[in-house]
């Protein structure tokens, strides 16, 4: 057959292993998963209630506009409904907007390394992919000028970054957005907002008023605890918003989940907690890494990208050994460290002994 020319060579994306697989093979009966960032206080007691006593007519289509929701997030963010478009997960998103807007002949430009599917979806669609590596962690945005022509059609921005899980300052994303041809479509993705704790962090919605040419990725997969779901939606200017919608497919997301987004959305109260918990936690992690004397990147999400002794594969391997399922750094360009998502209190007293031994074995071995 004649396969498009950039899925030469490309492989399906492969989850993590499941917490069933790692008790079989490892005989465990505990096993926690660290490895996809999802929330370790799972979603909001409202969510479980309409869950147990739902009335979705299940042989209707769903609501193709999401229009309750829709009303729901138009009034959260207060921006026009036309300024929203939802998605199959963020994930979705991020292919309908390669698919309208790339192809053989343009290029884009991201982080590197970052979220995979910004580079997966661009070399489905055959256009040109210019990574700028991260400094530090951080987006190197005068890199991004570099690498950026007249034949540039998307920018992709992760803040907070997935893996580092570092911001880009605000200041420095102003100054940078001031610079973009307004012809390229910047992508923003958003998709651990919640969890930002950081100050010089601006509710970038705000940012569509000055720049047209800004679409901003959230999700329902990540603080809101429903990544089963599959709910994301795309913020930006209505006719961005309207190309998009017309790429998508008409009934992309269930009227589940999108129901479900509507309870979430009614306590965020839940969110509010979460990213206390999740703060506190997260300087429990800062601390230990000081304490052991290992580098750690300075997160503003559910996670953490730490180093680890030796090779990134044995380090989570000896991790899931003791009950404990991370994405290792060699599947995510970061070698020599670990993603861990940051879990409860009682997980992270846990995981924090499995580091000590991974630790202690190691000295033992030098
Ligand atoms: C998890 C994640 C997504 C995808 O989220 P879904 O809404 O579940 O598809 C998008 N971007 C980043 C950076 C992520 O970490």
């Amino acid at each position: 057959m004649n396969w498009k020319t950039g899925l030469t060579g490309m492989k399906p994306y492969t989850p993590g292993r499941s917490i069933e697989d790692v008790q079989t093979l490892y005989g465990l009966k505990e096993v926690v998963k660290l490895a996809s960032n999802e929330n370790p206080y799972g979603c909001s007691p409202a969510v479980k209630a309409f869950l147990e006593s739902n009335t979705i007519q299940h042989e209707i289509y769903p609501d193709g506009n999401a229009g309750n929701l829709r009303n729901k997030l138009s009034k959260k963010h207060n921006v026009p409904k036309e300024m929203l478009l939802f998605g199959n997960g963020s994930d979705e998103i991020i292919m309908i907007i390669s698919r309208a807007l790339l192809g053989e002949g343009s290029n884009t430009v991201m982080p590197s390394p970052s979220f995979p599917q910004y580079a997966h979806n661009a070399k489905i669609e055959g256009a040109e992919i210019r990574e700028v590596p991260l400094v530090n962690g951080q987006h190197d945005l005068n890199g991004f000028m570099d690498a950026m022509d007249s034949n540039t059609a998307v920018i992709w921005l992760c803040s907070p970054n997935n893996p580092t899980g570092n911001i880009i300052p605000a200041n420095e994303l102003k100054t940078f957005l001031k610079k973009i041809p307004d012809d390229i479509l910047v992508v923003l993705d958003e998709a651990y907002y919640e969890y930002v704790t950081a100050s010089d962090h601006i509710d970038s919605v705000t940012l569509l008023n000055d720049f047209a040419n800004v679409i901003v990725l959230r999700t329902f997969s990540k603080a809101y605890g429903l990544a089963a779901f599959r709910v994301g939606y795309a913020i930006g200017n209505p006719a961005i918003i309207s190309y998009l919608n017309t790429v998508r497919s008409p009934f992309n997301n269930n009227s589940f989940g999108v129901a479900v987004a509507e309870r979430a959305l009614d306590d965020e109260a839940f969110i509010e907690k979460c990213r206390e918990l999740n703060s506190e936690q997260r300087n429990r992690f800062k601390n230990y890494a000081i304490e052991n004397g290992i580098h750690m990147f300075d997160s503003q999400t559910n996670f953490v990208l730490i180093e680890v002794p030796d090779d990134a594969d044995d380090a989570a391997e000896s991790l899931l050994r003791h009950g404990f399922i991370v994405r290792s750094g060699n599947v995510l360009g970061t070698p020599g460290y670990v993603r861990v998502t940051i879990g409860t209190e009682a997980q992270n007293s846990n995981f924090f002994k499995a580091f000590d031994l991974l630790l202690n074995s190691q000295e033992i071995r030098i």
